[in-house]
Order: structure tokens, then sequence, then C-alpha cells
């Protein structure tokens, strides 16, 4: 890697720094370098590895299991071109051993104390803005995950899907800075009723919805009223079925508010100008009490290459 290229690395990696930690994610280490001890771990030019290299290091809480986890992220900022199934295999092989020979290293025991060690993410973001979604899915549905001894799980984030989190703690940045209380991502299935905690799980940000809540006190003339705000990101396509998907989730996870003032906002990633015309319809039409907007921002250039 040249010199050039280790900042631009870097970078990502203070951008990712500044992400997790939105999700409710400490940071525990960054740039570790940690021993090899499995003669089965190879590199690209099938030697034995001698040290394994960990960008970021992140705790976090799960709701799911009263655990605290921990996760290695790895940032590849590199051209579009270089997005190919034959990379990405290397790749994900290379973070499934580091895995494996950081669960038994010295250096990372004294980090992660109690906490369980089980999963990778990928970040990929592309520096040239070349990114084709299409070919994104293609290639990642040729990527071959090899066995290994422990469980783990895998998580690769592309260029679109990093940009969709960028637009995401923009806006949850935006509501943080209208004076309001009692923020927190909400859990929908914990003991059959919602919860709120605030860590956001690494498997949720893959998901098409991420809800909030927080409270915030609304001005309406003379008169100000605390309200109750739930808000709805989703990362589906914007189609019809869609909103009726919503409007039921609304119900079935009770998300209305039965003793007090309530605003549920559904902040959508529009993808078109349809999209956009959409949504500026469905607020004509529904009662005021769910309000419909749009997450994204210009496109985000995470990281500028004029270092
Ligand atoms: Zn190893």
């Amino acid at each position: 890697m040249g010199e050039d290229n280790k900042k631009i690395g870097n970078k990502l990696e203070d951008f990712s720094e500044k992400l997790f930690k939105n999700f409710g994610w400490e940071l525990l280490a960054q740039q570790l370098e940690i021993k090899c001890n499995d003669k089965n771990h190879k590199n690209s030019k099938n030697n034995e590895k001698q040290t394994h290299g960990i960008d970021l290091l992140f705790k976090y809480s799960n709701p799911f299991n009263n655990r605290n986890e921990v996760i290695i992220v790895e940032c590849k900022n590199h051209k579009w071109e270089d997005f190919i199934p034959s990379k990405l295999n290397l790749w994900v092989e290379e973070l499934l051993n580091t895995i494996e020979c950081a669960s038994c290293s010295e250096v990372i025991n004294g980090y992660i104390d109690d906490c369980t060690l089980k999963t990778g993410l990928l970040l990929f973001n592309s520096t040239d803005n070349e990114y084709d979604k299409e070919r994104a899915i293609q290639n990642l549905s040729q990527i071959t995950v090899p066995r290994k001894k422990i469980s783990t799980m895998l998580l690769l984030a592309d260029t679109l899907l990093i940009e969709k989190w960028y637009s995401l703690i923009d806006k949850l940045e935006e509501i943080k800075n209208n004076n309001i209380k009692d923020f927190g991502f909400v859990y929908p299935s914990i003991d059959s009723k919602w919860e709120k905690i605030n860590c956001l799980i690494p498997e949720l940000l893959f998901s098409d919805f991420i809800i909030t809540q927080h409270s915030e006190d609304i001005k309406t003339g003379n008169v100000t009223i605390n309200c109750e705000i739930k808000s709805i990101f989703c990362f589906d396509k914007i189609y019809k079925d869609a909103i009726t998907y919503i409007e039921s989730m609304i119900e079935t996870m009770q998300l209305a508010s039965h003793n007090k003032d309530y605003k549920i906002c559904v902040y959508w990633y529009p993808e078109t100008s349809e999209d956009i015309t959409y949504i500026n319809n469905l607020n004509k039409e529904n009662d005021g009490k769910i309000i419909y907007k749009s997450m994204k921002n210009p496109r985000i250039s995470i990281v500028d290459n004029g270092l």
C-alpha cells in the first residue's frame, strides 16, 4: 500500500469511527497488529501469514442476548474496479482469519475482557464515483465464504450502504440538535413488546427499517406541548406496498402513542425524482400524525482524494 493510499485508508477509518459512535458503539482500539498463530493462514502470495492488521475494534451491547459483543471493522478504500469477486474473496478470507487469530490473541484479550468476539464488518468505499449497484449485487453473489473453526458473522457494506448510513447519521444529528430528550433505538421483539436502547446492533444496520424514539417540546402559538416522536428510517424501495407495510408495522408494533401527543416520521432514501413526488403526495393525503420525509442528502464524498 502506498503512502497516499494509507492516508486515504486512515481517513475512511476516521469517518467510520464517527459513524459507529453515532450508533452507540464504543471504540476499543484502532490500527492494531496481532500475531498469526495458524499455519493455514496465507497471504495473497500463498506464503504463511506472520501478522494480521485490525483497522478498528468496537464494542456494543446486544439487547437480544444481554451480552457485550466486539466487532472488527476492516476499511477498504479502493477504486471501483477492485470490487471484483477474486479480491472480495481474499478480503473476506483475511477478515475471517483475523477473527480466528484475534479470538486467541493476548493483545485482543486485553481489550475485549469478557465480551464475545464473533463478528467482522468489511467496509468497501469506492474512491472514484464509478459505483454501479447492479454490478455490486452481481459480484457480491459470487463471493465464496470458506469454512472456519469458529462460527462467525461476517457483514459487508458497499459504497451505497455506507452512503445510506451517513444520510441516517446526518438526520440523527439534525434530530438530536433540536433540544430533544430520551433518544434511543427501538427494538421490536424483545419480550413481545418494543424496547428502547442507546445502541444499534450490526444486524439492524443491515435491515430495511431502523426505528428511533425521542420526546420534544413543540410550540404551537403560545402553547408548548411535549410530543413523543418515533422516526422510521426506511431503506427499502419506495412503492405502494411499502406504505401498506409501514402502516401495518405501526399498528403491530403499537408505535402510536395512546396517552400523549405523538408524531411518526417516516424517512425515505429516494433514488428518483418520482420517489420525491410520491413522498410529497403522501404527506398531502395523510392525517398529519404520520409525516413522510426524504433522508437523502447530496451525494456524500467520504474521501476527497486531494489529500
Ligand atoms: Zn492467523
